[in-house]
Order: C-alpha cells, then sequence, then structure tokens
C-alpha cells in the first residue's frame, strides 16, 4: 500500500476540536491495524511552545525526547497510547529555523529563497521524513488556527503540492467547519460552512468530507444541503459530548472512517475498540456519583486548558477506580495560613503542580503545610515537590527562611538550586532538563508499591532541583526521598511516611497518564481521596 495522507482544516473559529476529531482518527485508523504517523502544524513563529505562556497557549506538553511543544500532542499520546517525538510537532518557527540555517551555509546555490518553492519543500521533506522514519502507513496531519489565518497560508500551499505529487486515493482532506444553531427557531445554519468551504478552494483545496461541528447531531437536511451547496460528497455530524474519549466513538458511528476508507480505497476492516469502548461505558457509569473535590493550586487558575493534562490523568484514574472527580481551582496568590482550612473544607486532595517565579508561592507553601498537618491526601508535582521541600525545611527541619534561589537568592537555607549543567545557560527556550530520565525507586516506599517497579522514567521540564547538601537534615526528620536519578545525584521522588498520601515528584507524570494506562501517582492519589 501506498503511505497515505490524511489532511485536517478547520474554519470558522478556533476552538471547535480540531485536535480531538484528528485524534479520534488516528484512533480509529490504529485500531484497523495501521501504523498512523501523527503530525500537528502551528502557524507560530515559536520555534516550539517552551517559551510561550501557558495563560496564551494552554499547557506546554513535554515528549520523551524533550520536545516542548502544543498540548494537542498530548491528545494524540493519550489517544494512541503511543510516544510522539519532535517530528511530530511542526511550527513555522521550526521551518524557517531550518531554512535560514541552509541560507546562511550557502546550500540554495546563489537562488533567491522564497516561500513557494523553498519553504514549501521543507515543509514536504518534514512530513515525508516522519512519515519514512515511522514507517507510517497513513500520516494524520492537522493544521492548527482557521483556514484564512496568514501564519498557516504556506502549510496549506505545501499540503496542496503534496497532494498532487500522490495518487488521488493516496490523500483525503477533511474540513471540520462551525454548523451554528440560531436559538429563536432552532435552526442549523451552513452559511459559515458555505463561506469556509469557499475560502479553502481559494487555496486550490477542495474538502472531501466536511465535519460539521454542532450542539447536537446534523439533520439529513442539513447535510443535503451542505452537500449540495459545497459540492461536497460526505458530511458527519461532530456535536457537543461531555467527554472527548467519546468523540471516537460517536465520529465512528456517523460513518467517517467509512468515508476515508471510501477515498483512499483502503479494505474494510473492523476496529479493535473494545478496551476503548469499556473506557467509556465506565466513564458514563460514574457520571453521576459525587464527585471527589480536588483542589489545583495555582496561578494559571483563570485558563483551565493550562493543567489539561492533570485533569485528564484524574479522569483516568478516578474513572477505573469507579469514581469521579470535580477540580477546584485555589488561586494562592496572598493565601495565609489561617485561611486555609475554610478553602479546604469541602476538599478531599490538594494537587500543587509545575510553575515559574513567586506570584503565589507562599500561598502555596501554606497549603503543602495544611496538607502534611492535616493527613489530606496530596500530590507535588516539579514545582510542587520543590515547595513540599521548602515547606518541610521550614517547618519540620527548622530552617527558617529556607527557599528556592529562584524566588530568594540569598536565602540562608536554598534547599532548593539551580543544577549546575544549568548555571551557564542564557537562552531560554529549549534549555531546561527535558525530557524523559530515569529513576530508581527505593523498596519499601508508597511510590516504589504504586509503581511496582524499581526503574521508572519520567518527563521533567525544570531549572532547578533539590541541593543534596540538606538531603541528609531532612532525611533525619522523617522525609523519605523515594525515588533518585540513577548516579544518586538528584532527588526525583519524596513522600511522608505514615502519612495517607504525601508524594511528590520533580518529574510531571501528568503527561504520561492515558486512558488505557491511567498513571500510579495519580491512581495512588484518588484512591487516597476516596478514603
Ligand atoms: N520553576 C521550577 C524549575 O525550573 C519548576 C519548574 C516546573 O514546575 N515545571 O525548576
Amino acid at each position: 500500500m501506498n503511505r497515505k495522507y490524511v489532511f485536517i482544516t478547520g474554519g470558522v473559529l478556533s476552538g471547535l476540536g480540531k485536535g480531538i476529531v484528528s485524534s479520534s482518527i488516528s484512533l480509529l485508523l490504529q485500531s484497523r491495524g495501521y501504523n498512523v504517523s501523527p503530525i500537528k502544524i502551528d502557524g507560530y513563529l515559536n520555534v516550539d511552545a517552551g517559551t510561550m505562556n501557558p495563560i496564551e497557549h494552554g499547557e506546554v506538553f513535554v515528549l520523551d525526547d524533550g520536545t516542548e511543544c502544543d498540548m494537542d500532542l498530548g491528545n494524540y499520546e493519550r489517544f494512541l497510547n503511543k510516544n510522539l517525538r519532535n517530528g511530530n510537532s511542526l511550527t513555522n518557527g521550526k521551518i524557517f529555523e531550518k531554512v535560514l540555517k541552509k541560507e546562511r551555509a550557502g546550500e540554495y546555490l546563489g537562488k533567491t529563497v522564497q516561500v513557494i518553492p523553498h519553504v514549501t519543500q521543507e515543509i514536504k521533506d518534514w512530513i515525508k521524513n516522519v512519515g519514512n522514519e515511522d514507517k507510517a502507513d497513513i500520516m494524520v496531519i492537522e493544521v492548527g488556527g482557521t483556514v484564512g489565518d496568514i501564519e498557516s497560508q504556506t502549510f496549506l500551499e505545501a499540503l496542496r503540492q503534496l497532494s498532487t505529487e500522490v495518487n488521488r486515493e493516496d490523500y483525503v482532506f477533511i474540513h471540520l467547519s462551525l454548523v451554528p444553531v440560531l436559538d429563536v427557531v432552532g435552526e442549523q445554519k451552513t452559511k459559515p460552512t458555505q463561506h469556509t468551504v469557499k475560502e479553502l478552494r481559494s487555496f486550490g483545496i477542495n474538502a472531501d468530507i466536511i465535519v460539521g461541528r454542532s450542539n447536537d447531531v446534523l439533520n439529513e437536511r442539513t447535510k443535503e444541503k451542505i452537500r449540495l451547496q459545497c459540492g461536497v460528497k460526505h458530511v458527519i455530524s461532530d456535536p457537543d459530548l461531555d467527554n472527548i474519549y467519546e468523540a471516537p466513538l460517536v465520529l465512528e458511528k456517523e460513518g467517517l472512517i467509512d468515508a476515508i476508507e471510501d477515498i483512499l480505497k483502503l479494505e474494510k476492516k473492523k476496529p479493535d475498540m473494545e478496551k476503548w469502548i469499556k473506557f467509556v461505558e465506565k466513564y458514563k457509569e460514574n457520571k453521576n456519583k459525587k464527585p471527589l473535590i480536588i483542589a489545583i493550586t495555582g496561578k494559571y487558575t483563570d485558563l483551565e486548558d493550562s493543567y489539561v493534562s492533570i485533569k485528564e490523568s484524574l479522569i483516568h484514574a478516578s474513572t477505573v477506580l469507579g469514581t469521579r472527580v470535580e477540580l477546584k481551582y485555589i488561586d494562592t496568590t496572598g493565601l495565609k495560613y489561617e485561611k486555609v482550612s475554610e478553602l479546604l473544607k469541602d476538599v478531599d486532595g490538594v494537587i500543587v503542580p509545575g510553575g515559574f517565579g513567586s506570584r503565589g508561592i507562599e500561598g502555596k507553601i501554606n497549603t503543602i503545610r495544611y496538607c502534611r498537618e492535616n493527613n489530606i491526601p496530596f500530590l507535588g508535582l516539579c514545582y510542587g515537590m520543590q515547595l513540599s521541600v521548602i515547606e518541610f525545611a521550614r517547618n519540620v527541619a527548622g530552617m527558617k527562611n529556607a527557599h528556592t534561589t529562584e524566588v530568594d537568592k540569598n536565602t540562608p537555607y536554598p534547599v532548593i538550586h539551580i543544577m549546575d549543567e544549568q548555571k551557564k545557560i542564557k537562552d531560554k527556550g529549549g534549555t531546561m532538563r527535558l525530557g524523559a530520565y530515569p529513576a530508581v525507586l527505593k523498596k519499601g516506599t508508597k511510590v516504589y508499591s504504586l509503581y511496582g517497579r524499581e526503574e521508572v522514567s519520567e518527563r521533567h521540564r525544570h531549572r532547578y532541583e533539590v541541593n543534596p547538601e540538606y538531603i541528609k537534615v531532612m532525611e533525619d526528620k522523617g522525609l523519605v526521598f523515594s525515588g533518585k536519578s540513577p548516579d544518586g545525584k538528584l532527588m526525583e521522588f519524596l513522600e511522608i511516611p505514615d502519612h495517607k498520601y504525601f508524594v511528590a515528584t520533580q518529574a510531571h507524570p501528568e503527561l504520561k497518564s492515558r486512558p488505557l494506562k491511567p498513571h500510579p501517582l495519580f491512581v495512588g492519589f484518588v484512591e487516597a481521596c476516596m478514603k
């Protein structure tokens, strides 16, 4: 079989869930035995998402190889249950970086370097390389943003070119559009779809399949109208759902894969979705149960997308445990210790997630102290672990004003300090300790029993670490460093015995949890919250 390309574009609005549709298509094809390789394209000029503020752009996702990328990659990994890499995340920044490097090296041999053909060629080469390296049967290529955005035009042109270089049955263009409903008459309106299809056509691309995002399924009249007005044979409904994991099942039922199989002339196959269906059923069974309330502290509380992987990890863990969680975001800016009990009175457990800088720090430390003293399940992630070390140093080990040098350079007890290899680094982009690192767990600890093995690998994104000078003092006072880097130098996990659940890690386990493989630290945490 020739390699097949599924191109996915979007129109009318951003935020229609194009990433979920693309992840769903990838999963449904994978479940038919194809080797699927996804690429998410982002039109911004940042080389990667690492330097972007999560409030503006949502969570920065990190891959095993250390790539910092868009949070959509997280959905691809969760749906495909597979680790992705740098090639799967393509940005204008990465393409321009390559083109400009080549130009400086004189590789264009005197030519005027132009968007067409040089930039578009670089894009096509990127896609083809990833396909070859992955030995992909099918590539699912999602163009971020909406058709008409200046940033994505070069990518659309490259995809158009690519489609002319392969056979008609080797590619399919899927366009996701919004079908709004006017409240008064309740009619599904097709005009925005007609316009966006026309806009797509102005780039030389004809949609083969329209996926219509609406609050309900599209009625036959609406579908017929879109078919007629847009000259497209296949129109598929993409209704509102209360959980993203149901999307593949709905899109399958709506005939999306049938249509793709027709266009790509693929043999009709039965998908193996049994485990997925079970997960969705379990999730639905738990829907009406009384939820556990999980507090997440943090300054990005105004944008839930900043913590999407944590939220999903909690959904995975609670679903398998037969319960449900509700999140309560708490802004810790100015939060005094005396006020914590009131804020946490209806809360079953607390997560202190990753972060940077000084805002809200004292409030987080106060929250951690309250959890430690009152036997409330606590899970600290990255900065959350560093802050739990500071809290313990100050309030148990008697180190007044202990701090991280990230916030207080002159602290008398720098219990968290910058890593040696980080000291000389000036550039901000891609220079943290990034990606997968191994750790060795201590036998007999809680994390050891949760993971069920000694050697683990987790993803990282940090510059600071526990200062080895203070480890002994804190261990003498009862803090257990339950996981370390293989050379024993970096503290990767900590816990407090005789506590319901007081566990923290320098890593980001939330990036590795998947519906069909919930993360042990989250399972342990939710289990403790149920008690
Ligand atoms: N600011 C801390 C560091 O750089 C923690 C980073 C994080 O939580 N991702 O080490």
